[in-house]
């Protein structure tokens, strides 16, 4: 029945150990102590190898007593069942031993039929209880992220959607997303890539109450839920000190100089879906990213600029694509770069920037014609006029880099980007 486990009989007294055995030797591959010490070499010998432990309580050396106090001590041997062999009327040993953890006891003399019961019993028990952990444990597993340890999305929008459904208190989604995190783990790798998100999903949790919801959504994407809020200002405060810490505790983050940008949504007191709620944060990141990341946005909140200082001087990205977005971030990081997606936001910057910008990237790059229309409809741009740009350009597309140069462009930036180069060049620029 048990023949691939091992059984060990720990008893000083010859002829218990041969009934024992014989008993038992067809199911069990059977393991002899005549004392409690060797008893414990041979758990550390084999430890969680052996199913089960036959244990006499009076032994010379060590006694039963002594092994079942080394269990308690013993992770691996407290998951062992012990058996405790008494004597018929030993009630005092028989509690003793019981209050040390033994599983179940048989009592001397020995009634085969019996014996063979008790052992069976005490193994399904553990059985049953063994699926019933393993059960217990892929269910955590399913609910959690396993690289952060915090829930995953489908846990999260389960219990954020059960929560909002019947919400009747303020409520705030953040929608928290590492800023050019491709450029980590292009530059860095990708373990390290691994370890920023974990190092995120870690101050996230830490910084976050235990009763907010904190998960990761994807890549480098979480969320976290705030519910029961006493106001919308506080979800602002938590939000906007969060977004700061990145910036000015730098040995928190590993590499230097990583940044998030996040985005809100605050619900009413009121039922609302997670659907709906995660919509409005993602917009509102958008908002954050384009505005130059590293900052958080509220949704149906006006964009706030950072009060621009005298004598700053900006640049002004045009692009739908991220990876040449996030390579102009790098190629720029001198000076404030203002990133729009099309040419109608340009209107947003006028009133703080006009006479601050002092190069324009257009990105064509993504445009299956030549880019003409594009470009002159950015260039047409009242406050933009006059500005010297750079065209970004198809890898390889002359038509594209035709169209740059009659248009005027200063330079010209093969897509995709290659961020020493353009360095170089743009150095070269000014
Ligand atoms: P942005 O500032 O606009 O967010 O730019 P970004 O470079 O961070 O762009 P995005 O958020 O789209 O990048 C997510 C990247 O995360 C894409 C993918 O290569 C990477 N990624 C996704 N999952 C993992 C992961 O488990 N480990 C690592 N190392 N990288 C991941
Ligand atoms: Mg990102």
């Amino acid at each position: 029945m048990y023949t691939e486990h091992k059984m060990l009989i720990v008893d000083d007294l010859d002829i218990d150990r041969d009934i024992l055995r014989e008993i038992f030797e067809n199911d069990f591959d059977i393991l002899e102590a005549v004392n409690g010490k060797e008893g414990i070499d041979f758990i550390k010998k084999y430890g969680k190898d052996i199913s089960i432990v036959l244990l006499d309580i009076h032994m010379p050396i060590a006694s039963g007593i002594d092994v079942l106090k080394f269990r308690q001590t013993n992770p691996v041997f407290s998951s062992i069942p012990v058996v405790v062999i008494t004597i018929n009327d030993d009630t005092k040993s028989q509690m003793e031993t019981f209050q040390l953890g033994a599983t179940d006891f048989i009592t001397k003399p020995f009634v085969e039929e019996m014996i063979r019961y008790r052992i069976h019993n005490v193994l399904s028990t553990r059985q049953i209880e063994e699926v019933v952990r393993e059960r217990e444990n892929l269910r955590v597993k399913a609910e959690l992220d396993l690289m952060t340890g915090i829930y995953n999305k489908v846990t999260i929008e389960h219990m954020i959607s059960k929560l909002l459904a019947t919400n009747t208190t303020i409520c705030a989604m953040l929608i928290i997303d590492i800023d050019d995190f491709k450029q980590i783990n292009d530059v860095h790798g990708h373990l390290m890539g691994d370890q920023v998100i974990r190092t995120v999903a870690d101050l996230i949790s830490r910084y976050f109450r235990k009763t907010d919801i904190v998960g990761r959504i994807g890549g480098d994407e979480f969320i976290v839920f705030m519910s029961g809020l006493p106001s919308m200002d506080l979800a602002r405060q938590k939000a906007s000190d969060f977004s700061e810490l990145f910036k000015y505790t730098p040995d928190i983050t590993a590499p230097a100089n990583v940044s998030i940008s996040i985005g809100m949504a605050i619900s009413e007191p009121c039922p609302c879906s997670y659907e709906t709620l995660f919509k409005q944060a993602d917009e509102a990141l958008y908002n954050a990213k384009r505005n130059g990341k590293a900052q958080y946005a509220e949704y149906g909140m006006k964009k706030q600029l950072i009060p621009v200082q005298s004598g700053i001087r900006a640049s002004l990205l045009l692009s739908t694509c991220r990876d040449v977005r996030s390579a102009i971030s790098k190629v720029n990081e001198n000076t404030r770069l203002l990133t729009i997606f099309s040419t109608h936001e340009a209107q947003y910057f006028k009133k703080e920037f006009t006479g601050k910008v002092s190069l324009l990237y257009i990105d064509i790059s993504t445009r299956s014609d030549d880019g003409e229309e594009l470009l002159t409809e950015m260039l047409d741009i009242d406050w933009l006029q006059h500005i010297p740009f750079v065209a970004i350009c198809q890898e390889g597309n002359m038509g594209q880099y035709a169209t740059a140069i009659r248009c005027g462009t200063v330079d010209i930036f093969p897509a995709p980007i290659d961020t020493v180069f353009a360095k170089r060049r743009l150095a070269e620029l000014s």
